[in-house]
């Protein structure tokens, strides 16, 4: 499908534009990617009425006479539009003068905004100033994806409302401001965490979406195979020791952590949390938020916590020497000790802590258990092209692939907003502390040969992990191979 050549189709069919016209708007939009509207109404080549006529085609990707009641939605938002700033050219001028009774149009828009993300599956909402206009995109499965292109004089009075729903200073535009606030769609209640951003063209928003039900899917639906549930398992019944959880940002740390936690919560555990931030509030545990301007930092927090006898504590990240030496004493000092690393695979969270001026004795004698982890996203169920590897490809995959393998690809369908994706799941490796790699960080070695002792004493590495979820057609090998591109 390809939404915006018909959208160029469609306009010369309907006589607002020239073929000679496209093909202008075609080749700048080779050179700067905007969209094929934008650059049209930028050229001149077509009105703003015209333009809402292409946002409300490009909003749903395709135009038929059949999605005629999906297009609804985005009808309700050019409706919007237009009040909007029917409203705007009268107040805009005057803060104080935008009422809610005024806003209301702009307040629907916001909502509009907000739920489609919702109904998208979005993580995040980007609302920010573009070269012509208002560009907002949504991050789904881990990827921005284009959602609308708004008149550029649109953005003010969004970032206005959006800050009120913040409880953000409206009146201040030079600075980067952090708000929040609850938002309930469907009887779910979701989290909203916003931040702003002074751009030269005008204020950056990105809104995080947190669904708080998402995380009532414990450790047995993350995506770990029933094998390595069980290693987990017992990793968590330990009375003490550490458990680290590696991987970038956005790789799915915090929600293998709270699921590990709320295996093991009980009445009967004295649970702390230190985080920044905290994302999800969780029944029984004791969760806190540093707050570096009051003086409560990771490691303050980790010494105050000490004192209120605890058993388990997620400290949530180990991000300088003070906390990382904190943390491996409280877990040789009898307590359970949760907490994350940024590093790319289980093996250098090692050397990467001894880099740190952590002694190795200590790692030695405290850390468990290391999981290394990727978020990757699973191919859309209802599009998905079985094929068969050939034995070249077999081979370059570097790990025994059974001859018979089915391998699936992405293909694109009206279900996955046509990225041949739907859900993310992980790939991982899980790292256990033993006897010889114990003695491998006392001689303080290198990742490479921790990795190859670690693979010795069973551990998977993260790709072979992931080409089993490949042989199992729940993610495709182009997925795996650039998600793991940077983890060895
Ligand atoms: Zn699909």
């Amino acid at each position: 499908m390809q939404p915006r050549k018909r959208i160029g189709e469609r306009l010369i069919e309907a006589g607002l534009i020239t073929q000679e016209q496209l093909q202008i708007a075609l080749q700048e939009q080779k050179k700067t990617g905007e969209l094929i509207g934008a650059i049209l109404y930028g050229n001149g080549f077509i009105t703003q009425k015209d333009l809402f006529t292409v946002l409300s085609m490009s909003y749903s990707g395709e135009y038929t006479k059949e999605k005629e009641e999906e297009m609804d939605l985005p009808r309700d938002i050019t409706d919007i539009v237009r009040q909007s700033r029917a409203v705007l050219r009268t107040t805009i001028r005057d803060v104080d003068k935008i009422s809610d009774i005024s806003m209301a149009p702009v307040v629907r828009l916001v909502e509009q905004i907000i739920v489609t993300g919702m109904k998208k599956r979005a993580t995040d909402i980007h609302i920010g100033p573009d070269v012509k206009g208002t560009r907002i995109r949504y991050r789904i499965d881990g990827l921005l994806q284009h959602a609308m292109y708004l008149p550029k004089d649109m953005l003010p009075a969004i970032v206005s409302r959006v800050k009120i729903l913040g409880a953000m200073n409206i009146a201040e535009s030079r600075i980067p401001q952090d708000g929040s606030t609850e938002f309930v769609w469907e009887t779910k209640v979701f989290d909203i965490r916003i931040s702003t951003f002074p751009l030269t063209g005008g204020e950056n928003i990105v809104m995080r979406i947190l669904d708080k039900s998402q995380l009532l899917l414990g450790l047995d639906n993350l995506g770990f195979l029933a094998n390595d549930i069980e290693t987990l398992k017992k990793s968590l019944s330990v009375p003490y020791g550490m458990i680290i959880v590696t991987g970038p940002t956005g790789s799915g740390k915090t929600t293998t952590l709270y699921s590990a936690l709320s295996t093991i919560n009980s009445v009967f555990k004295n649970i702390f949390t230190i985080e920044d931030p905290v994302e999800y509030q969780l029944p029984l545990i004791r969760q806190s938020q540093i707050n570096v301007k009051a003086g409560l930092t990771f490691a303050a927090g980790l010494r105050s916590i000490l004192r209120q006898d605890p058993d388990v504590i997620l400290v949530g990240e180990m991000r300088d020497m003070e906390t990382a030496e904190l943390a491996i004493r409280s877990a040789l000092t009898g307590h359970l000790v949760f907490t994350t690393l940024h590093t790319n695979n289980a093996a250098s969270s090692l050397p990467r802590l001894i880099d740190m001026g952590v002694e190795p004795f200590l790692l030695a004698s405290t850390i468990d258990t290391i999981i290394s982890q990727r978020l990757v996203r699973m191919l859309c169920n209802n599009c998905k092209e079985a094929y068969s590897p050939s034995s070249e490809m077999r081979e370059s995959i570097g790990v025994a692939v059974p001859e018979n393998a089915v391998f699936f690809m992405a293909k694109g369908c009206k279900e996955c907003n046509d990225t041949g994706y739907r859900g993310r799941t992980i790939i991982y490796e899980i790292m256990k502390m033993n006897e010889s790699l114990r003695k491998l960080i006392l001689v303080k070695s290198g990742s490479d040969t921790l990795a190859a002792a670690a693979r010795k004493g069973g551990m998977e590495p993260m790709y072979e992990t992931g080409i089993r979820k490949v042989v199992l057609g729940l993610t495709s090998l182009e997925e795996v191979i650039s998600t793991t591109r940077t983890a060895y």
